[in-house]
C-alpha cells in the first residue's frame, strides 16, 4: 500500500469517489477484488461516474451488480437468499454516494482539501454510515501513503490497523501482552512512534507475506535476535 513520496499517484474525482465505496464493500472479499468491484459494476451498467450509478440505482440492484458473482446456489444451482451483509454493504454504498453527493459537491476529495490532521480525517469519514476505524483506517492511508494526500500533521495522526496479523506479530515481540485488545496495539503503536504510528503497519507485511506468519519460520527472520518467541 505504501509508496515512496515519487510514486503516489494524485486521484482524479472519479478515482477518489470509487475508492471510498471500495473500502466500503472491503469485508469478508479479497482486497484486490474489493477494489475491483466498482469498475465491474461501471462494466455492467455501462456507466462511468461512479456517484451518479450509486445514487441513481436502487439498492437491490447495487447488490445484483456488485455482488451477483458472490450469490450462493443450492445444489440445483438455484440462487439461494442473499447474505445479510451484501444488502447492508450495497445500502451503505448507496449512502456513501448520497453523502458525497450532497455534503461534498460529487467529489470526496474535498474532505481533505484543507489539509485536516489525521485524526480530523479519520472524523469526517467515520461520518458516513458503514465507515469504522478500520475501513476509515483503510481509506486514510490509502490516500495519504499511495496518492500524496497531505495531512497538517503528516503521519503523527495515522494509526496502525489493528488486524489480526498485526497483532499477532506484536504479540510474538513482546511488544503488547498475550490479551491484548485492538486498542492496545493502537495505543503501543502510538507510544513507540508518536510521529508517525502507522509505520508499524510493517508488521502485517511481516505477518502475512514474510516469516511471522502462523506458523512462523524463525530461522529466516530478520527480527530473530530480539524475539521472545523465537522457535529454533
Ligand atoms: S523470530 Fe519468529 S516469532 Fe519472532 S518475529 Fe520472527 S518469525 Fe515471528
Amino acid at each position: 500500500m505504501a509508496r515512496k513520496p515519487e510514486d503516489r499517484t494524485p486521484l482524479d474525482r472519479d478515482e477518489a469517489n470509487s475508492l471510498l465505496i471500495s473500502c466500503l464493500v472491503n469485508r469478508g472479499i479479497q482486497f484486490e477484488r474489493a477494489m475491483g468491484l466498482v469498475n465491474e459494476m461501471k462494466r455492467r451498467t455501462g456507466c462511468d461516474d461512479t456517484i451518479k450509478m450509486f445514487t441513481e440505482l436502487t439498492t437491490e440492484m447495487v447488490e445484483w451488480h456488485m455482488f451477483a458473482d458472490y450469490a450462493a446456489v443450492d445444489n440445483e444451482g438455484k440462487p439461494l437468499p442473499s447474505l445479510h451483509r451484501y444488502r447492508y454493504m450495497a445500502e451503505y454504498c448507496c449512502l456513501a454516494s448520497r453523502k458525497i453527493e450532497r455534503d461534498y459537491s460529487g467529489d470526496i476529495r474535498r474532505v481533505w482539501r484543507d489539509e485536516p490532521t489525521g485524526s480530523e480525517l479519520m472524523r469526517r469519514v467515520c461520518e458516513f454510515k458503514g465507515v469504522g476505524a478500520k475501513c476509515g483506517g483503510l481509506f486514510v492511508r490509502l490516500v495519504v501513503l499511495s496518492h500524496g494526500v497531505r495531512l497538517w500533521d503528516t503521519y503523527a495522526g495515522m494509526d496502525v490497523s489493528p488486524d489480526v496479523h498485526v497483532a499477532r506479530c506484536m504479540k510474538r515481540l513482546g511488544l503488547v501482552p498475550e490479551d491484548a485488545t485492538p486498542q492496545d496495539v493502537v495505543n503501543r503503536a502510538r507510544e513507540l512512534s508518536p510521529y508517525a504510528p502507522v509505520e508499524w503497519e510493517g508488521l502485517w507485511l511481516h505477518a502475512v507475506e514474510g516469516p511471522c506468519s502462523a506458523d512462523a519460520r524463525c530461522d529466516s527472520c530478520g527480527l530473530l535476535r530480539v524475539c521472545p518467541s523465537r522457535r529454533l
